[in-house]
């Protein structure tokens, strides 16, 4: 693939695209190279991550749900500490339970602050958080009829609560993979 250097950052791009990969700097159409139609498919296979989203799309998805992690933890926060023992109105006391849900929403706070900061530890730390999240979730969802019979229409609300959690502990695992994909792409091209 014929590689041309963007005007603008300097890195090596393929010759065709229309904007760099790097800088999303517009590529002047005299700098840029046609490509033999036969190697389009497999350049656009190269500039794509594993699930064929765009590195947009795929960014767009990682950082909104982190920031729905992040506000969802903060959510229950206030409900192991405050609505609970608001609910419950009976002089019921915080107890070392509810000190220890918070403290584990407040661990997630701290990890989505760091996938939104792309930082290492944190996507890692968020892998693991997110896949106990999916085991935890499919139990919930099982157990959902029992939950309902249980509690009624509230039992709804439990079960609905649960599958919010499940998809977005999928999505967390899903978002940080994709962009484990494309920044281990983007090293390569560096390299080249
Ligand atoms: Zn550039």
């Amino acid at each position: 693939m014929d590689l041309i250097e963007c005007p603008n950052c300097l890195q090596r791009i393929p010759g065709h695209f229309a904007v760099c990969q790097f800088c999303n700097q517009p590529i002047p159409a005299n700098l840029r190279k046609a490509v033999p139609k036969a190697s389009m498919f497999q350049d656009d296979v190269d500039h794509q991550a594993g699930s064929g989203f765009s590195d947009e799309v795929v960014w767009r998805v990682y950082n909104g749900m982190a920031i729905f992690w992040m506000v969802t933890a903060l959510w229950g926060i206030l409900d192991v500490l405050v609505i609970r023992p608001g609910m419950a109105g009976r002089g019921i006391p915080i107890d070392v339970f509810s000190v220890l849900g918070a403290m584990i929403f407040l661990f997630r706070i701290v990890v989505a602050v760091g996938l939104l900061q792309r930082w290492e530890w944190a996507r890692k730390v968020g892998t693991w958080i997110s896949l106990i999240g999916i085991i935890v979730g499919l139990r919930n969802t099982l157990l959902s009829t029992v939950t309902i019979l249980a509690f009624g229409p509230l039992g709804v609300l439990i079960v609905l609560i649960a599958l919010v959690d499940l998809a977005l502990s999928a999505a967390i695992f899903w978002a940080i993979g994709e962009t484990d994909r494309i920044m281990a792409r983007d090293r390569m091209n560096y390299r080249r």
